[in-house]
């Protein structure tokens, strides 16, 4: 009746590895089951590597996809963020055409859905054809409070372009504001995009470098030169003495679930903090790491051993073309691997799927092998850090 059935070394369900075993969909990808080999019958495919659901990048900047190789791996962040707010001026065909092959790139290797932050609307039509389901986070900086209100205008017009491109889709694509990072949104803008996210998923940058911390505990540190781009001699944000993520934590509070981003510098005492106010406030925290991200711009590993021991749910992003040689899931896997070994695989294959999913609110249809959802297939080599999207149409061939 027209199913499909795959086979490989191992099968991950979005939970745990399986071996002897055969995955049935129907025709259009539409999980019926997982039996036992012998169960299976005839014209089961083979699949090599492990074969899972298609793989969720939590973190991304596809409009970003021009400046691979243009700002040199390992200049510290401070000085990346200097580079990526000055080199402007490119094409806007060659901005259109790299932003075409990054997310014919990832379609291609198996990633089904991306959370894709934005400053603009550039991604638009790009999307408007995609097979991926995008979120779009659409990326509000304001340093002052001043500034506030024309920044929510501004960037709430980006966003209605972003929604009226993708409305005719049939895939759920969602497009939300979120603040870029604490150092560079004020009080007040912070204030507007908690109003303004009730029950949304957002993200933000979080203690991606130990000045961030500086700024809000002595108002100094490195991000007074990224200022200084900007006209200001001095930090706009106020001094609370505490770390920035206790400092800006407590903004939210509307129900939101908040993609933490990096968390490079986070401490075991913060996570913990940060999981207990989120419970008591009734939000619900994401910590997504972009490992070859970190490599790339500090050559520096996030916690992944502490975030994984401590029990607090994890995701896995890419992060953009400014600052990774790659847009794939299956390389962060292989360097999470290589950098945190007490994690186990099936954990590090939970996250790039069925967390991933759960995050973006996905996991409806996406994540993992239920029967009824519609998760894409993925065959993965965790070892070389490669992995492809399983066509359904070659697998009808009996
Ligand atoms: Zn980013």
């Amino acid at each position: 009746m027209g199913m499909l059935k795959f086979k490989a070394a191992q099968i991950f369900d979005g939970h745990r590895l399986w071996e002897n075993k055969v995955l049935i969909t129907q025709a259009d990808g539409t999980i019926e089951a997982i039996v036992e080999e012998a169960a299976a019958g005839e014209s089961v495919r083979h699949v090599e590597g492990i074969l899972m659901p298609g793989l969720v990048n939590c973190h991304c900047h596809l409009e970003l996809s021009h400046l691979k190789d243009v700002i040199a791996p390992h200049t510290g962040l401070i000085e990346f963020l200097c580079s990526v707010v000055t080199k402007r001026n490119f094409p806007a065909e060659l901005i259109q055409e790299k932003i075409k092959e990054a997310e014919q790139e990832m379609a291609q290797n198996g990633i089904v859905a991306v959370g894709d932050i934005g400053n603009t609307a550039d991604t638009a039509a790009v999307k408007a054809s995609s097979s991926i389901c995008w979120q779009n986070f659409v990326e509000v900086l304001s340093f002052t409070d001043e500034k506030a209100a024309d920044a929510i205008i501004h960037y709430q017009s980006e966003l209605n372009q972003l929604k009226q491109s993708l409305s005719n889709s049939s895939l759920p694509h969602r497009s939300n504001l979120v603040p870029h990072a604490p150092y560079s949104v004020s009080p007040e803008t912070f204030r507007r995009l908690n109003e303004a996210t009730q029950e949304q998923v957002i993200s933000i940058h979080n203690q991606e470098h130990p000045a961030e911390n500086e700024l809000y505990q002595q108002g100094g540190g490195d991000y007074l030169r990224l200022f200084k781009i900007f006209g200001m001699d001095r930090s706009p944000f106020p001094v609370t003495g505490l770390s920035s993520l206790r400092s800006i934590l407590p903004y939210f509070d509307r129900g939101q679930t908040i993609l933490l981003v990096h968390n490079t510098c986070s401490t075991q005492e913060e996570i913990e903090w940060a999981n207990e106010y989120a419970n008591k406030k009734g939000i619900r925290l994401q910590f997504c790491l972009c490992i070859n991200a970190n490599l790339y711009i500090e050559n520096k590993i996030p916690p992944v051993g502490m975030l994984y021991r401590s029990g607090s749910p994890v995701v896995i992003g890419t992060d953009s073309y400014s600052s990774n040689w790659q847009l794939s899931i299956a390389s962060e896997i292989k360097t999470l691997r290589r950098h945190a070994p007490e994690v186990p695989l099936e954990t590090i294959l939970h996250w790039a799927t069925l967390q991933g999913a759960r995050a973006l609110q996905w996991d409806n249809r996406l994540g993992s092998f239920e029967k009824g959802k519609k998760p894409g297939l993925t065959s993965l080599d965790p070892e070389a850090g490669t992995s492809q999207r399983i066509p359904l149409s070659l697998a009808s061939i009996s």
